[in-house]
């Protein structure tokens, strides 16, 4: 599959900019190129900042149920048009075929949540005393810009899109440049229903497209995902140019598996936990902690486990899982496992270099690997890799499980297999990241629960995706007090 030139829509156009640059775009399960993006020069991105501004003043203004009216719109178009959404993902992004249609389909269940905007958006009102009221009302912010990260097109585009635009704001959306073809097929559907023009933009390239409209002040507030890295940047000049920021950012995720484990579930479960994706989640588990009294056995087992996934072309149904990202990513993935070993790691399952077929031959493949006798100071444990490089640290206790979770820079999840309900309430209630899980690897929150983690996966506002807490990042509330004079007279 080749998509061609990648273009920005702007103002409800098409725009094909010629070349100032260009950036290919690879499919990582073959390595060919499969499109070009003319990234979108400062200029335009300026011009689709006035678009949205423009935009804003009906829009901002346009019944709440005229604009959940075009949401109802986007989630038939996204249900018609599901498969034609997941190819594009398992192909630019190379997440296997199933993971992607279950991306889709989160996507879908997003867009839903934002239907309900009219449940959701209700401020308040109440008697300050006989002849005074107090009244609070939820107000769009204005323009937002977007910054989406390559490893989920369509989940990101369900925690921004819908949610922005029917509380009342414009976008201005920097896709991926590593995975931006989705995007282009949401703008098509945004074009077909006739949303009104202005009202969502798309903008496409590298980093200094984003700082471009980063430093606009005609940008009231950013949302971004990725990396802590880059999160840190976006964080900082929105404070300094007063934009409001919600920036999800990287992580490290540990499990704990206890002496009461479940072990059949454990295994079944922790599998995708570590492996879905390729282990290009947020929330994927790259730690697994276990007590010394099952360590053998859940060593044994999981390793068994990982010897099965079948890897392979991410749009081949018969394989379990694609590729990493980028020849940068298979390169980062190799870097921290020869430094594991020269940190005193034994690898345990080499995944490096897997004999893949003719086709598949200039693809970014690794196989499940797994490194054991991993503490919880060696860097392995503590930075993000983002590939299927597993960590076995073997620990006494809950307590030292707890400790990994709660000193690691990250939050975003945490995961405990027990069957014991005192030490799944422990857990729970001691451990300090944002999404925590109970016999659950993955424990993202469903669409109308908060997303989001604490220290450095979470930074700027502390906004969280989802649910009411999108509501609140994307609308700021307004206070009013009246007071009639003529009351009771
Ligand atoms: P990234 O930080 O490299 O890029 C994210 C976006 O920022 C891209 O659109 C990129 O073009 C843009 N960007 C890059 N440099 C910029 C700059 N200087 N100024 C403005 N924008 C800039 O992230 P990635 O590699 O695409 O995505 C993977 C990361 O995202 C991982 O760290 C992962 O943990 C994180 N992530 C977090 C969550 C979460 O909910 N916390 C969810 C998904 C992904």
């Amino acid at each position: 599959m080749k998509f061609g030139i990648i273009k920005d829509y702007i103002n409800g156009m098409w725009v094909e900019q010629s070349a100032i640059r260009q950036m290919d775009v690879f499919n990582p399960s073959t390595g060919e190129i499969i499109a070009k993006i003319n990234i979108t020069p400062q200029s335009q991105v300026e011009e689709a900042i006035d678009a949205a501004s423009k935009a804003f003043e009906i829009w901002g203004k346009t019944p709440l149920s005229t604009r959940v009216g075009y949401l109802f719109k986007l989630h038939t178009e996204l249900k018609n048009r599901k498969e034609d959404l997941a190819q594009a993902i398992a192909t630019d992004q190379a997440k296997h075929i199933n993971d992607a249609r279950g991306e889709v389909d989160r996507a879908i269940q997003l867009t839903e949540t934002a239907c309900g905007l009219p449940m959701m958006m209700q401020g308040n009102k109440f008697s300050i005393t006989e002849n005074v009221m107090g009244e609070v009302i939820k107000e769009p912010v204005g323009v937002v810009g977007a910054l989406s990260p390559f490893n989920f097109p369509a989940l990101v585009f369900g925690w921004f899109v819908p949610f922005a635009i029917g509380c009342g704001n414009t976008l201005v959306y920097k896709a991926s440049e590593l995975s931006p073809v989705f995007m282009q097929k949401i703008a098509e559907i945004l074009d077909d229903i006739k949303l009104p023009p202005g009202v969502f933009n798309l903008i496409n390239g590298d980093g200094a497209v984003g700082d471009t409209l980063l430093a606009n002040p005609n940008v009231h507030a950013m949302a971004f995902v990725g990396s802590t890295k880059i999160g840190s940047i976006v964080a900082d000049l929105s404070a300094k140019t007063g934009k409001k920021s919600m920036v999800l950012a990287g992580a490290k995720n540990t499990a704990i598996v206890l002496d009461d484990v479940n072990m059949d579930g454990f295994i079944d479960n922790i599998i995708n936990a570590c492996y879905g994706a390729a282990g290009q989640r947020c929330m994927a588990t790259a730690n697994i902690a276990i007590v010394e009294s099952v360590y053998e056995k859940a060593k044994e087992r999981f390793i068994e486990a990982s010897r099965n996934v079948k890897i392979g072309d991410a749009c081949d149904e018969n394989v379990y899982m694609g590729p990493l990202i980028s020849q940068a990513a298979l390169e980062r993935a190799h870097y921290y496992i020869d430094l594991a070993i020269s940190e005193g790691g034994k690898l345990i399952l080499d995944g490096r270099n897997p004999k893949m077929s003719e086709k598949n031959k200039g693809g970014y493949f690794i196989a499940p690997t797994i490194i054991e006798g991993v503490t919880a100071t060696m860097r392995l444990a503590k930075e993000e890799v983002f590939a299927l490089v597993v960590a076995l640290i073997k620990i006494k206790n809950i307590d030292e499980g707890i400790a990994i979770i709660n000193d690691s820079i990250y939050g975003n999840g945490g995961t405990v297999y027990t069957e014991g309900g005192a030490n799944a309430h422990r857990f729970v209630t001691e451990t300090n990241s944002g999404m925590i899980g109970v016999n659950i690897g993955v424990p993202a929150s469903m669409p109308y629960l908060p997303f989001g983690g604490t220290k450095a996966s979470l930074l700027g506002s502390q906004a969280k995706a989802q649910g009411r807490d999108a509501v609140e990042f994307f609308t700021k509330n307004k206070a009013i007090t009246s007071r009639f004079y003529g009351y009771g007279k």
